[in-house]
């Protein structure tokens, strides 16, 4: 099977044309924030057949976008707080995901909860109960069974297939349950960001929205400083936790959450979420989280983070430590710093609306006018980006009476999707299928490049190509931290550092379309 990569491309060549082009006439929406959320917006607004201008500061996924947990929630979380809409809201959104616009990156995942004796007879019934509300949850939004099965309750051994460091004295068996879980969430997001260029988007990294208003913006090219005056009918402020810096008024309380990357060895080949509860507490828990390049993450926390907003949230040492211990609680031999390959942080953008602490806000998304036509879109999460998107166009069409087709996105696959049956079809790795869907065959196309770069990664030098020459990565940074993950382990990604600048000077483009 061949794989076009129809428009899709991004790489320093056409960022340097588009850069060109600016300024020339107005563009209908111009987005600020290249997250999964100004991704997703740039991607509707495309497929409404407008011109569109997404500019992000840094690289694709540089903010929230590349730190979360990486699973695509049917919303379970809410229903525990009573929030039925935007449970179900989740849930349809992961059926979305799952089974349309991103099979290849969204796979269907079991998560097991071990009963060992610090869960109560009641605790697990309480479980048992939220997970009955998740299938319930599930067939509302319609997502097969075949899909995503039922949970039921599982025997001491079956916990142990799936976890097999879990303690075994005391253990009374688990209870298992479905989810979604994504590849990677930055790949998800350069994904979504290729979309909406295939579709004619102008997709601008390195590229930082200045004196921003409803009306246009001073967009400054952070690699030669040089400042375009970009006119917009409408624009989208989508910059995350950095929104109130590009329009003021918006206030934010952002949370810190922390996930550990340990390796699979110290798992002994975990193949699901194992769900182990904060001692003390009946609803939160601590996840150990296969991932690729045999790593596992362990996450995740909710601390208060005011103050300054660093470009990269670092871990505290009490974080560290509290998810070792509780993550320990549920193994034969606890886990110590020495088994840590790395740790890595993220901020929530939530909204300030004013309580005391940060479970006090609301996790749905808000979208706010300003009195200029100014759109802010924040909160909600990675699984919701395409109705957040949705969400804010709809919002600003209307506050500035433009006419747009109806938004499509529920039915636009991302570059590289297909059907589960298309995807077992293609000619390629089993592993590159899962990172790149269909155009896994483009990647594996490049004989002689297959090889492991380095020890601790499975990334060939062939996809640090494509992405330098279809996924619009720039620079080492970009390669090692968002097109791949690499950057999560730093002895790996010391390692890897001069196959990624061999990459960047690689002269051949691969695939159907040349920069
Ligand atoms: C620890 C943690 C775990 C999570 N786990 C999950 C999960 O498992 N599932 C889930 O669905 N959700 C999860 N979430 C939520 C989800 O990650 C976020 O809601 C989402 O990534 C936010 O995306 P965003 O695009 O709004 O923000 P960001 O990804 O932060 O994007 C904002 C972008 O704006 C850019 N920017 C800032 N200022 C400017 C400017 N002036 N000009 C141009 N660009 C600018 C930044 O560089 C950045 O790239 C989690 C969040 C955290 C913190």
């Amino acid at each position: 099977m061949r794989s076009s990569l129809k428009g899709s491309s991004l790489n320093a060549g056409r960022r340097a044309r588009e850069l060109d082009s600016l300024g020339r006439e107005p563009v209908d929406v111009l987005v600020i924030g290249g997250g999964v959320t100004g991704a997703g917006v740039a991607l509707d607004a495309a497929a409404r057949g407008l011109s569109v201008v997404l500019a992000e500061k840094h690289d694709l996924a540089f903010g929230t976008s590349r730190w979360s947990s990486k699973l695509v929630h049917g919303g379970l979380r809410y229903l525990a707080s009573g929030a039925v809409g935007i449970a179900h809201e989740s849930a349809v959104e992961r059926g979305i995901l799952i089974g349309r616009t991103a099979p290849h990156l969204v796979a269907p995942f079991p998560q097991v909860v071990p009963l060992l004796p610090q869960v109560n007879h009641r605790h697990a019934a309480l479980v048992q109960a939220g997970f009955l509300a998740g299938d319930a949850l599930r067939a509302s939004a319609h997502t097969s069974r075949h899909t995503l099965p039922r949970s039921r309750r599982i025997r001491s051994q079956e916990v142990q297939r799936f976890a097999p460091t879990v303690r075994t004295t005391g253990l009374r068996g688990g209870l298992l349950a479905w989810d979604g879980q994504l590849y990677d969430d930055a790949r998800l997001t350069i994904g979504i960001a290729r979309t909406a260029a295939a579709l004619g988007a102008r997709v601008l990294t390195r590229c930082a929205g200045e004196q921003v208003t409803g009306h246009g913006a001073v967009l400054r090219d952070e690699l030669t400083g040089r400042a375009h005056d970009v006119d917009a009918r409408i624009v989208i402020n989508a910059a995350g936790v950095w929104a109130g810096q590009v329009a003021p008024g918006i206030e934010l309380r952002p949370s810190r959450g922390t996930h550990l990357v340990l390796s699979q060895e110290s798992f002994g080949g975990l193949t699901a979420g194992l769900t182990v509860p904060v001692p003390g507490s009946t609803s939160r828990f601590v996840f150990a989280l296969p991932a690729p390049d045999d790593h596992v993450y362990v996450g995740i926390t909710d601390e208060d983070a005011p103050g300054d907003i660093p470009d990269v949230p670092l871990a505290s040492e009490e974080e560290v430590d509290f998810l070792l211990e509780t993550v320990s609680s549920a193994l034969r031999s606890p886990l110590t710093r020495a088994d840590l390959l790395g740790t890595f942080s993220g901020l929530r953008p939530l909204l300030h609306t004013g309580g005391d602490s940060t479970a006090d806000i609301s996790r749905r998304h808000a979208v706010i006018t300003a009195s200029d036509g100014l759109v802010t879109i924040v909160g909600g999460k990675l699984t919701t980006y395409r109705r957040m998107a949705q969400d804010a166009l709809d919002a600003a069409l209307d506050s500035a009476g433009i006419t747009a087709g109806p938004c499509s996105t529920r039915r636009l696959p991302l570059v590289g999707a297909a059907s589960r049956e298309v995807l077992e079809a293609v000619d390629a790795p089993a592993r590159l299928v899962r990172k790149y869907g269909t155009e896994a065959v483009v990647v594996a196309g490049d004989a002689g490049r297959a090889e492991a770069i380095c020890v601790g990664t499975e990334t060939s030098a062939a996809e640090l190509r494509f992405a330098v020459q279809h996924e619009g990565a720039l620079d080492e940074d970009d390669l090692l931290d968002r097109r791949t993950r690499i950057g999560l382990d730093p002895i790996t990604r010391e390692r890897a550092v001069e196959a990624a600048r061999a990459a960047l000077q690689s002269p051949q483009p691969i695939g159907s379309e040349r920069g």
